[in-house]
């Protein structure tokens, strides 16, 4: 019995000391880094906001300011703040690209603003997931255009589970930006939980690049891309689907990916294989 207590008493002490190994290493790093946040003016109407969370966009007309996405912590403020100043007296009309926290955090800054999201999540799972004060105002079924001066945007509801229940891109036809949400990154390996499914993300990007002229790729974390962005991220799913049936690849395909932003366990080219791993079982 003793014995037995000493074992348990010194695997749990190994486990904590992994754990906090991985925390600070790794997960802590990497959430300090994805607080920083890099504005880009793309043209006279367009604005870029890149990390503090995901990706956005401020995109202004003569009658209105388009937000995607509201990012998290103090991003969020600042993110408000600039749409404030660029809009003035117009409206500003915010789109979600999902769900997670990263991405709409900052929803209760824009009071009296639409706010639009993909229609198949429900309003209790929104609640739960992203906090009440978060809730959007506007749940989007399939898809919907904004004639905004020369730019027409068209929001697209993805309608089924990729990343989540309802993944949603903004693509802007007359620059050719996509901003296609956490189901295109840049260089960073994908959060794949609950409901994300890796054999849909595989068919998300062929229909993408079907559906929209894509010239410029706003992916949700990473930087600006291009149509091979969604090549890139398209041979990394490709490669971790074998990694997860080959065994002897396994190692040298996760090896390609090792410059990648990345958590061990939660995303990460091993969390990515055994994802295909659970979905083939
Ligand atoms: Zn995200």
């Amino acid at each position: 019995m003793k014995k037995f207590l000493k074992w348990t008493g010194l695997s749990v002490l190994v486990l904590l000391l992994v754990a906090a190994v991985l925390f600070f290493v790794y997960l802590y790093p990497f959430m300090q880094k994805m607080k920083e946040t890099t504005v880009l003016p793309y043209d006279q109407n367009l604005t870029l906001v890149m990390g503090g969370g995901g990706n956005s966009g401020i995109l202004s007309s003569d009658s209105m300011v388009l937000v995607i996405d509201s990012k998290m912590d103090k991003a969020s403020e600042e993110l408000y703040q600039l749409a404030k100043e660029i809009a003035g007296t117009r409206p500003i009309v915010l789109i979600n690209t999902h769900i997670h926290p990263d991405h709409v955090s900052g929803n209760n800054l824009y009071k009296g603003c639409r706010i639009i999201a993909g229609a198949n999540y429900s309003k209790a799972q929104w609640i739960n997931d992203a906090g009440e004060n978060n809730l959007p105002n506007e749940w989007l079924k399939d898809s919907m255009v904004f004639k905004m001066d020369d730019e027409i945007v068209h929001v697209y509801n993805m309608g089924k589970n990729i990343h989540s229940e309802s993944d949603v891109v903004v693509y802007f036809s007359s620059r050719k930006i996509l901003f296609a949400g956490d189901l295109v990154l840049n260089k960073q390996a994908p959060v794949i939980m609950g409901v994300a499914s890796p054999a849909a993300y595989l068919e998300t990007f062929d229909f993408l690049k079907s559906k929209f002229d894509v010239k410029v790729l706003v992916p949700g974390h990473g930087s600006m891309g291009d149509v091979e962005t969604i090549n890139v991220f398209k041979q990394y799913f490709l490669d971790m689907k074998e990694a997860s049936v080959n065994a002897d690849k396994k190692s040298e395909l996760i090896s390609k990916y090792e410059d990648w932003n990345q958590v061990p366990f939660l995303m990460s080219p091993g969390a990515t294989v055994s994802a295909f791993q659970k979905f083939q079982h």
